[in-house]
């Protein structure tokens, strides 16, 4: 088991790996669960990250090469409904790692 090397018993920070606390004997055991708790997993990040690229990426391009053939209103409706296809995507990825985290 890995350890942070953090005493919660006395609030010391041993050196990383270490069992016990080389102030108290107090044995450190949580270090790992407390690193990986707050990150998603890696491939959550890079999906999360994807979807707002392509939507930015959708965005300019369709600026660029479509929105003259619109109105100004039309064009604000495609905005706002990309944008939330965007979030609905976000939801979908990031729901299943975010059900999974102790509240
Ligand atoms: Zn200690």
């Amino acid at each position: 088991m890995v350890t942070k090397g953090w005493c919660e018993n006395c609030q010391f920070q041993n050196r990383n790996g270490v069992l016990y606390c080389s102030q108290c004997g107090e044995k450190l055991q949580n270090g790992e669960e407390l690193q990986n708790k707050p990150q998603p997993p890696r491939l959550v990040m890079v999906l999360a990250y994807a979807v707002v690229l392509a939507w930015l990426l959708f965005v300019g391009a369709w600026l660029f090469f479509y929105a003259s053939g619109f109105s100004v209103l039309q064009n604000i409706g495609i905005g706002f409904f990309s944008f939330a296809v965007m979030l609905i995507l976000e939801g979908v990825i990031l729901m299943p790692w975010a059900m999974r985290q102790p509240p």
